[in-house]
């Protein structure tokens, strides 16, 4: 197996390899149609669901890719790896498996963070029956992360005055005011949405589908964007009372943003919460794995400029099509020695997730 040839260049391709790959092993793939939008190539959209294991297995393990869009080409070289290397056949008698590819079809499609809505996934899930936050800290740096221009006297005005935020309050606390997650403005970015997003409802659907009987659920959700190049952080994402059993599980590397251990800040609304309250029984260990890949700003500028395109510029412009090219490198480097590493280190987890339910 050629562990580099089974990433993908686009949506289309990754989920053609994915299906491919599953129909290889003889696995049922379930396909929900996201019929809110169409792709990039006017292909439709869907949220891929490969289950591998008995019915009713007390333990499942849930990998997820595409969360994040444009995170997609990784998470998605990872299960289709899995899947191509036969990692799966000989689970243990009470686990099951759960692939999800790709949670935001729309983004990972469009090379975008959010879905269709402009929504970040991971800031979606949350109890919509009460009252949202009012993000004050986010209010502060919004017209300086969304300038009217990309390219003029706007621009450059927002560049002096991050560069003074920054200056007065510190990385730490611009980082966490940009992408903690806000629902106050809906052109904005990290915006959480107002409603359950299509991907919510599907998403508790699946898991309640696949582990709502569940008594211990494992869950890696696959990011790309923070930290060094090619390194995959385990950032824990659970209820505080699961962290030392991750720990165990992940020999002592699991960090945590909550206790500033983490590359990321503190965020609101994460997808693990709804894929844990459809396992109402489970003890849960939820972990993102956060692979880098080029320094924050670079990638933080790129999420800029490619939400300023979406809402005032032209995507098949010369403009247009730099950032698109800026964005995608954010989320993915296209280097061999980037995927081998993405890929030891996948596996690597995915072994001790599989070990550590075992022992549960
Ligand atoms: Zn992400």
């Amino acid at each position: 197996m050629n562990v580099i040839d089974n990433f993908s260049a686009t949506y289309l391709e990754a989920r053609n390899k994915f299906l491919d790959a599953c129909k290889e092993r003889g696995i049922v793939v379930e396909s929900n149609l996201n019929d809110r939008a169409k792709g990039a190539q006017g292909e439709d959209l869907y949220m891929d669901v490969a289950r591998i294991g008995p019915e009713g297995a007390k333990k499942v393990l849930i990998i997820s890719s595409g969360t994040h869009g444009g995170e997609g080409f990784c998470g998605s070289g990872i299960q289709i790896n899995l899947l191509r290397g036969g990692f799966f056949k000989e689970l243990p008698a009470d686990t099951a498996v759960v692939l999800i590819h790709a949670i935001n079809p729309y983004g990972f499609s469009h090379v975008r963070r959010v879905n269709e809505d402009n929504i970040d996934l991971n800031r979606n899930f949350r109890d919509y029956s009460q009252p949202l936050p009012e993000n004050e800290p986010y209010r502060e740096v919004h017209d300086m992360i969304v300038p009217m221009d990309w390219d003029g006297d706007a621009r450059a005005k927002a560049e002096e005055e991050i560069a003074a935020y920054i200056e007065k309050n510190g990385m730490a606390q611009f980082q966490a005011a940009v992408t903690g997650g806000q629902h106050i403005k809906e052109n904005g970015i990290f915006f959480g949405g107002k409603e359950a997003s299509w991907t919510n409802d599907t998403l508790r659907a699946v898991s309640k589908k696949h582990a709502g009987d569940a008594e211990h659920l494992a869950f890696l959700d696959i990011h790309t964007g923070l930290g060094p190049y090619g390194f995959g952080e385990l950032i824990y994402v659970g209820d505080l009372g699961g962290l030392s059993r991750a720990n165990d599980w992940y020999d002592n590397e699991c960090t945590s943003p909550e206790d500033g251990s983490s590359t990321s800040a503190p965020v609101t609304g994460t997808i693990n919460l709804g894929v844990c309250e459809m396992a109402p029984n489970a003890t849960n260990t939820c972990v993102a794995i956060e692979y880098g890949t080029l320094p924050i700003m670079e990638v933080l500028n790129a999420l800029r400029a490619d939400n300023w395109l979406y809402a005032y510029g032209d995507v098949n412009s010369e403009l247009g099509r730099k950032i698109k090219k800026d964005v995608r490198d954010a989320f993915y480097c296209d280097a061999d020695d980037w995927k081998e590493m993405v890929w030891e280190r996948g596996h690597s987890v995915v072994t001790k997730a599989l070990a550590g339910l075992d022992k549960s």
